[in-house]
């Protein structure tokens, strides 16, 4: 019997579970051929991709659309008189939004999208492809910083300053931008407390992650788990130019020399090389003595 669904004809549920989804079950009013690429392409904070994204997909938790699933809430704006909080209103027709976006001098390159276009999804594909990268960047990012305001506001009643909302957004993208270009140093490393290794990652002295596994394991494998725990750590930070500084040098030279090793030790560092291979750029792993490795034995 051969699984047309995969290349070498075996079976596979990640493959049955794909074509369940793309050719038994009708999923049509998901398919919305835009320009989704534009969104993860944009060099922002994760969090407002996924904002913007959201916004797309039509699953923004405005008072109209948790409304239109049965909560029982206002449907009125938070932040203004007028009755339709949708995303629409939120980020382009409320009052306060408008001079955002006036303060920010970008409202003569949003309203002429907004009179081709009636509501938020269709008008940020358009300004996606209508304004420069710097304009798009921090246009989305005044987005997430005014659905911040709206939230402070409903919640903690705060009510920010369109000079507080500008700034909130500004200081969030430097900041991101920032910590993205720096070659990060990390250290991870392990300790033995004898029933349980913790794996310790510090990072330039502001962020830092500890972990706990069991049984305890031998130093060169749980230097390796430490690796590979940092690894898709700084790839979840969507962080690149990273040094790993570890301090087991077998760890280092199979990273930089090795491969073929079939026990668990190589089977975690082939991970280890792979991820890096196809999510980080221009990140090394270096050996470097444990009494030197000081900032990651000071917990
Ligand atoms: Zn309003």
């Amino acid at each position: 019997m051969i699984w047309k669904a995969e290349k070498n004809g075996c079976y596979s549920v990640r493959s049955a579970y794909r074509t369940c989804i793309e050719d038994i079950i009708n999923n049509e009013h998901l398919r919305k051929p835009r320009y989704w690429s534009g969104i993860w392409r944009l060099k922002v904070p994760p969090k407002v991709k996924n904002l913007v994204w959201r916004i797309c997909r039509d699953c923004f938790p405005t008072r109209v659309k948790l409304r239109s699933r049965g909560v029982n809430c206002p449907s009125g704006c938070v932040r203004c008189e007028d009755p339709h909080e949708d995303s629409y209103h939120i980020l382009f027709h409320c009052p306060s939004a408008v001079v955002t976006w006036q303060t920010a001098n970008l409202w003569h390159l949003i309203s002429p999208s907004l009179n081709q276009f009636d509501n938020a999804p269709d008008n940020i594909f358009n300004l996606l492809q209508k304004l420069s990268a710097a304009q798009i960047e921090i246009s989305v990012t005044i987005m997430w910083s005014i659905w911040k305001a709206r939230n402070l506001k409903l919640w903690q009643q705060v009510t920010d300053s369109n000079f507080t909302i500008l700034e909130r957004a500004r200081h969030l993208l430097e900041g991101w931008r920032n910590a993205s270009r720096k070659q990060v140093h990390l250290n991870p490393t392990t300790s033995d407390s004898g029933s349980s290794s913790a794996s310790q990652y510090q990072c330039q002295s502001q962020m830092e992650k500890i972990m706990c596994y069991t049984p305890s394991c031998s130093v060169d494998l749980g230097e390796a788990l430490a690796l590979n725990h940092a690894i898709q750590w700084i790839h979840e930070l969507q962080l690149s130019n990273v040094d790993f500084e570890v301090d087991s040098k077998r760890v280092a030279d199979y990273f930089n020399k090795g491969r073929g090793d079939v026990t668990e030790f190589g089977s975690i560092m082939d991970n280890s090389l792979n991820f890096c291979n196809d999510y980080l750029t221009n990140s090394h792993v270096e050996f470097i003595r444990r009494q030197e490795n000081e900032v990651a034995h000071t917990f």
